[in-house]
C-alpha cells in the first residue's frame, strides 16, 4: 500500500531502531534517564529556547502548554481551522477550564492581527467578560495544506501579543517541515512564540513523542502537568534515542516536500481534480473532485483498490502527505492510479449517458 494518509506511518529506521535498542535509561520523572536529557537539551537548542519537555504525543504537549499558560475561565485565541480547536477533543476546556475563542483562518493558515483583536473583550476591565489568556498559532497549518507561515508574519502577532501581554503557544506539529520550505533555521520560527511543541513522529519519523520547548519556569509549570496528565514516562529514553536520531536527520524533509509538489503537479494535470500546485509548500497535498469524478468517499475505496491511501479532509476535501516511506516511484504510481480511477468513471458517465454535474 502506498500510504499517503498521514506523515504519522512512518515507520522507525533501523538507525532508529538501533539507537534504540542501544539507549541509555533511567527514570524521567526523577530527570534521570540521560537520553532523554540528551534529546530535551539538543530540541531547546535546536528552538532556541531555555528548556524542553519530552511528552508522549503533540496533543498532550499543546495541552501542557495551554494548562500552563491560562487560569481558569481563560480565553484561548486559536484558528477556527486549527487541530487545537477541531482535533484535540476539546481538552482545553475539558482539562483547564478554558474558552476556546476561534478566529477565522485564512488561506494560508494565518491568523489576522484584525480578527485577534476583535477576539480580545472590548473591556478587559469589566468583569463580566472572560480575559483573553493566549494565542496559538499552527506552523506549519494542516487544513490548510502544509502551509508555512514566516518569521515576519510571526514577528508581527508577537508584536501585537506583547502590547496585550498574552504569550504566544505555536503549534509546531510540523514546524521543521516549515523551517525546510521557507529556508530558515526552526529557531528563526519559534523564537516568535513563548513555547513551542513539534512532533518527533510524523515526517521526522520517529515512532512516538513530541517536544514542548519554552523558558525554564515555563518547562518547570509543563513538566507538573505532564505528570497530572499521566504523561510522566519513566524510561522513555527508548523513545528518546529515535528522536536523538530524527533531530539529525531533519533536513531530509526536503525530499518529502519535493515529493509533495510532484504528487500536486501530477494531480493538477488530470480531468476532475480542483488543486492549486503552487499552494503546495510542504508535504501535505489538499485536492477535491469536480465534474465527472466519481465522489470523494468512492475515489477513496477505489484509489485504496488500487493500492493508494488517501485520507478525507471534510467538505469533500481529501488529502495526500508525502513522508519517508513513500518514494518517487510511489508518488508517480500513485498519479497513474488516479488518472485511471478518473478516466474509468468519465468512460462510465459518457457510456450511461449521466449528465456532470
Ligand atoms: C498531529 C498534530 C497534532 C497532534 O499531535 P499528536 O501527536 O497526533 O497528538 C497537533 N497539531 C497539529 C497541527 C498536528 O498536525
Amino acid at each position: 500500500m502506498i500510504e499517503l494518509r498521514s506523515d504519522t506511518f512512518t515507520l522507525p529506521t533501523a538507525r532508529m531502531r538501533a539507537a534504540m535498542a542501544d539507549a541509555e535509561v533511567g527514570n524521567d520523572v526523577y530527570g534521570e534517564d540521560p537520553t532523554v536529557r540528551r534529546l530535551e537539551e539538543r530540541a531547546a537548542e535546536l528552538l532556541g529556547a531555555e528548556a524542553a519537555c519530552l511528552t508522549p504525543t503533540g496533543t498532550m504537549a499543546n495541552l501542557c502548554a495551554i494548562l500552563s499558560w491560562i487560569p481558569r475561565g481563560g480565553k484561548l485565541l486559536c484558528g477556527d481551522e486549527s487541530d487545537i480547536y477541531l482535533h484535540e477533543a476539546g481538552g482545553a476546556s475539558v482539562c483547564g477550564s478554558a474558552v476556546y475563542a476561534p478566529v477565522p483562518t485564512g488561506a494560508d493558515g494565518s491568523l489576522s492581527i484584525g480578527d485577534l483583536a476583535a477576539a480580545l473583550p472590548e473591556d478587559p476591565d469589566d468583569p463580566e467578560f472572560a480575559p483573553a489568556a493566549l494565542i496559538c498559532l499552527e506552523n506549519t497549518h494542516n487544513r490548510r495544506g502544509g502551509r508555512p507561515l514566516g518569521p515576519g508574519y510571526l514577528a508581527g502577532v508577537a508584536g501585537f501579543a506583547r502590547e496585550h501581554g498574552l504569550p504566544v503557544h505555536l503549534d509546531g506539529a510540523r514546524l521543521f517541515n516549515a523551517a525546510v520550505s521557507l529556508g530558515v533555521a526552526p529557531a528563526e520560527l519559534a523564537r516568535h512564540a513563548d513555547s513551542a511543541q513539534f512532533c518527533l513522529s510524523k515526517g521526522l519519523g520517529a515512532p512516538v513523542g513530541s517536544v514542548l520547548t519554552g523558558s525554564a519556569a515555563f518547562i518547570r509549570r509543563a513538566r507538573r502537568v505532564r505528570k497530572m496528565l499521566g504523561g510522566g514516562m519513566r524510561q522513555s529514553g527508548v523513545v528518546a534515542a529515535a528522536g536523538l536520531v530524527a533531530l539529525a536527520e531533519w533536513p531530509r524533509l526536503a525530499e518529502d516536500h519535493a515529493h509533495a509538489a510532484r504528487l500536486a503537479a501530477g494531480l493538477a494535470g488530470l480531468p476532475g481534480v480542483e488543486l492549486d500546485p503552487a499552494a503546495v509548500r510542504t508535504n501535505i497535498v489538499i485536492f477535491r473532485l469536480t465534474g465527472t469524478a466519481p465522489g470523494h468517499e468512492r475515489f477513496i475505496a477505489l484509489m485504496r483498490d488500487r493500492g493508494v491511501a488517501l485520507a478525507e479532509l471534510g467538505r469533500g476535501r481529501l488529502r495526500a502527505v508525502t513522508h519517508a516511506g513513500v518514494s518517487t516511484a510511489d508518488v508517480d504510481r500513485a498519479v497513474a492510479a488516479a488518472a485511471a480511477v478518473l478516466d474509468e468513471a468519465a468512460a462510465r458517465g459518457t457510456a450511461s449517458g449521466a449528465v456532470a454535474r
